[in-house]
């Protein structure tokens, strides 16, 4: 995976942040919790390591989505932005789009496909 710096922010720009190393991981996930959250057919996360997050304005406003859940977005233009998690201590997931440059990552794998809709996933794989 390509060692890329990535910056992002929501739509109105109140929320802006910075990254400092290569994604963890890119992946789609089809979730139920995800969708709703997102309002999208399936999400796609990229996650880094907090340590490696920098915040250049005020930080999101969460939402708990579900026990040990916290879902960020911009209480300003509603913009949904992170996921965090207790399954995944120390890391944030960035919704791919809310990059400045999303066509930098590629999703190498697909979760939850559990839930997917028929159309949005290649079965076989
Ligand atoms: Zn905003
Ligand atoms: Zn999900």
């Amino acid at each position: 995976m390509a060692d890329k710096n990535a910056k992002g922010g929501c739509q109105c720009g109140a929320v802006r942040f910075e990254t400092s190393s290569a994604p963890k991981f890119v992946c789609n996930c089809h979730c139920r919790s995800c969708r709703k959250a997102t309002g999208g057919a399936f999400s796609t996360w990229v996650g880094f390591a907090d340590k490696n997050i920098r915040w250049l304005t005020k930080k999101p406003s969460y939402h708990a989505s579900s026990k040990g859940v916290r879902r960020g977005f911009c209480a300003e233009c509603g913009t949904p932005l992170t996921y965090a998690g207790e399954k995944w201590a120390g890391e944030t997931h960035f919704l791919i789009g809310v990059l400045d440059d999303p066509s930098a990552f590629t999703p190498r794998k697909n979760v939850f496909t559990e839930d997917a809709l028929d159309w949005a996933i290649h079965k076989e794989e």
